[in-house]
């Protein structure tokens, strides 16, 4: 029997907004700092998002692979990392749709962020989305207690939990990736529902997993408002 939720819970990238709008803005940014000590931006750059496409965004080593294909200097390496984690979009575009979704998922009970990343990184994502003022709260799993409580650990969902006074047998989490967002709410007995948006659309979901999978969040909020 299925049932209106007490909390839904949302992942960020790649769920609400593109992370390649992200990414593009990043590369450019280490790119260019790459320029001012002398190694040529373009053609970095061309690197930097070759290799990401490649080996995926959380792939690890993009920047001092890049270095290397573009034959610069390693040495550039920590100051490129150091670029990287300081970029500060000024405006990053939700997906179509998003804030309306939202709004009608907030009638329903309230709509909360789950992420992952950086604290910092994710702060600023959240502002250059101007998503705040649309979701009733969020949590980004580092400031917890440390990156080892990423999803699928289930401490970011327990604390949205009980923040929210919900059960979590009685709460939804909507993701686009199958070994954190849907996971996680495995791990907690809650409801999924998989988005088909951004980097990790075309990966397979896990054997066992129970989630409805839909294109897009605009079309998994109409779902959750059918519960
Ligand atoms: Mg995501």
């Amino acid at each position: 029997v299925v049932s209106s939720p007490d909390l839904i819970v949302v992942d960020l990238d790649d769920t609400l907004y593109p992370q390649a709008e992200y990414l593009a803005g990043a590369w450019k940014h280490v790119a260019e700092t790459a320029g001012r000590y002398g190694t040529d931006p373009a053609a970095l750059h061309a690197h930097l998002t070759r290799v990401c496409a490649e080996r995926g965004s959380g792939g690890g080593a993009i920047i001092d692979t890049a270095l290397h294909r573009t034959g610069a200097d390693p040495v550039l390496a920590p100051v490129l990392v150091a670029a990287f984690k300081a970029f500060r979009p000024a405006h990053l575009p939700l997906y179509p749709g998003v804030q309306a979704a939202l709004a009608g998922l907030a009638r329903i009970a309230p709509v909360v962020i789950l992420t992952d990343g950086d604290p910092d990184t994710q702060h600023a994502k959240l502002d250059a989305t101007g998503i705040r003022e649309h979701v009733a709260g969020f949590c980004i799993t580092d400031e917890l207690g440390g990156r080892h409580l990423r999803k699928p650990d289930p401490a970011g969902l327990l604390h949205l939990c009980a923040t929210f006074n919900a059960d979590p047998a009685r709460t939804v989490v909507i993701g686009d990736r199958p070994g954190k967002d849907l996971a996680v709410a495995h791990a907690t007995g809650s409801r999924a529902v998989r988005v088909l948006t951004g980097e990790y659309a075309g990966q397979a979901n896990d054997p066992g997993c129970v989630c409805v999978t839909l294109p897009t969040f605009a079309a998994a909020a109409d779902h959750v408002a059918s519960f």
